[in-house]
């Protein structure tokens, strides 16, 4: 009898973070973020939510599980008002509990206000011991719960005001969206660690002018019909009011570093961020990858969905033909009914299977996104190995990643990191390769056609462009 005992489908890879969308003028805007948010489950798969407001009534619903589980067209129907904000949340166990779940709302001297983060504050914990030594109470263990405190503080020195004071105490990274009762506003750090985005919708129904979406993604903007206008600038705040949308910028002009990891591994191949498109950025480091790693095989393959881009660039640029030398089984939920007896990678092995009677006797080439742990390869290598490959060698679009993020990414702690406690031929022979080669970092700027000063680069290279707070929790992660 098979025990009713839930696993959970973790194939060591890092998780992201979070993701946002917010609507500005719409009947539907409660069903445009519904919308929006499902477009950017990937940015985050354990809790979402919304919080609409119609000029004077606030609501909001937030639960643990996918944005689809969790809001039903009753539910929606019940969120009234043109204007929204919404999000998507990854967390750690510890503090995966509805609770930490956002939008994270509070009311302050007869006003509502609600933020949806995406990214970590590296000086809230500094900022939040300084306020409970003053009295204040916090209700989460989220870091962005001190937005809505330094908001609650300044409010009566006016908006733009207490934005500024709110924003320039703040350090890290944030891509984040607030809510009042008449007001979205929009905010990316002077960094821009992650992206954020703003569209244009045709029109706002019931004779309201054409609306206004801002989304971590722009992904998301198609998928609701939004043309996309630009990016949200880092130092930017855009307030969002029946007046009009304005700009203020209260930081002095700075380098951006943005995240390359999002164009790496996090962002959907179909988003344009940073201005680039995430596919061709991909694809440009498989192109790059094969110029610098050349090998004799019979075929590139990749484990899908990691590493696909990459590997129809690595497979046009050497001439070497791409092949699916693992199927994917697309109907696998987030849990499964554990087996009884140990059955060896059981977790890679419900997910991919390998095309046996093609692989057998190939040299084969496995395109990666990156490799944290090592576990997830050191498994697939054995699956194709077991397949009857002849020769398994590996090539990842990144360089080795050896060190921590403090900006939203949950990396496992360093002494995980498999790059930071060996050396690359180790790797190799931990994972079972006959060879394995990382893109070089020069090579990974190259494919995004920019330059190396407008990236946060610290998880491959150590320097961090905003000094880290290195007790930084992961409870905390918005
Ligand atoms: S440390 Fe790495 S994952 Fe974190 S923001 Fe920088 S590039 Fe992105």
């Amino acid at each position: 009898m098979l025990q009713q005992q839930a696993g959970k489908l973790s194939d060591g890879r890092p998780t992201h973070e979070c993701g946002v969308c917010g609507v500005f003028n719409h009947q539907d805007s409660a069903k445009l973020t519904y919308f929006g948010l499902y477009a950017l489950q990937h940015r985050g798969q354990e809790s979402a939510g919304i919080v609409t407001s119609d000029g004077t009534k606030v609501a909001m619903h937030k639960n643990m599980g996918l944005v689809p589980e969790i809001f039903t067209e009753e539910i929606l129907q019940g969120l009234k008002g043109h204007l929204s904000i919404g999000h998507v949340r990854y967390s750690t166990t510890g503090a995966s509990n509805i609770t930490n779940a956002q939008p994270l709302m509070v009311s302050h001297k007869g006003t509502t206000l609600a933020v949806a983060h995406n990214g970590n504050l590296v000086n809230s914990i500094a900022l939040r011991n300084a306020m409970e030594e003053q009295g204040s109470i916090f209700q989460t263990t989220m870091d962005s719960e001190v937005v809505l405190h330094l908001m609650a503080r300044s409010t009566h020195l006016g908006l733009e005001t207490a934005l500024k004071n709110t924003f320039t105490s703040l350090q890290g990274a944030y891509s984040l969206l607030l809510i009042t009762e008449k007001t979205m506003i929009a905010v990316r750090d002077p960094d821009g660690f992650r992206p954020l985005c703003l569209g244009k919708l045709k029109n706002g129904g019931c004779g309201r002018a054409g609306g206004w979406v801002v989304a971590s993604e722009t992904c998301a903007l198609d998928l609701i019909e939004a043309e996309f206008v630009r990016e949200i600038e880092p130092g930017e705040i855009v307030i969002f009011q029946e007046s009009g949308i304005r700009s203020i910028f209260p930081w002095p002009k700075q380098d951006t570093h943005f995240c390359i990891f999002e164009q790496v591994y996090f962002a959907r191949p179909d988003s344009e961020i940073f201005g680039i498109s995430v596919y061709q950025a991909r694809k440009r480091m498989g192109e790059i990858l094969a110029r610098e790693a050349k090998i004799d095989a019979d075929f590139v393959m990749p484990f899908p969905d990691s590493g696909n881009y990459a590997a129809i660039g690595y497979s046009q640029a050497s001439g070497i033909p791409l092949e699916m030398g693992v199927i994917r089984n697309h109907y696998v939920g987030r849990t499964f009914i554990q087996p009884t007896q140990s059955m060896r990678d059981f977790n890679v092995k419900v997910k991919l299977n390998p095309v046996r009677s093609f692989l057998k006797d190939k040299r084969v080439i496995i395109v990666e996104d990156s490799i944290i742990r090592g576990t997830t390869g050191k498994s697939r290598v054995r699956a194709l190995r077991e397949a009857g490959a002849k020769e398994v060698h590996m090539v990842v679009s990144c360089p080795p990643t050896r060190h921590a993020c403090y900006y939203g990414i949950d990396f496992p702690d360093v002494n995980q990191l498999i790059a930071n406690q060996k050396k690359i031929d180790e790797i190799a022979q931990y994972l079972g390769l006959d060879s394995l080669h990382y893109l070089s970092l020069e090579g990974l700027v190259k494919a995004t056609g920019m330059t190396k000063k407008n990236f946060c680069l610290a998880c491959f290279d150590g320097e961090y462009p905003v000094a880290p707070d290195r007790t930084f929790r992961k409870d905390a992660l918005g």
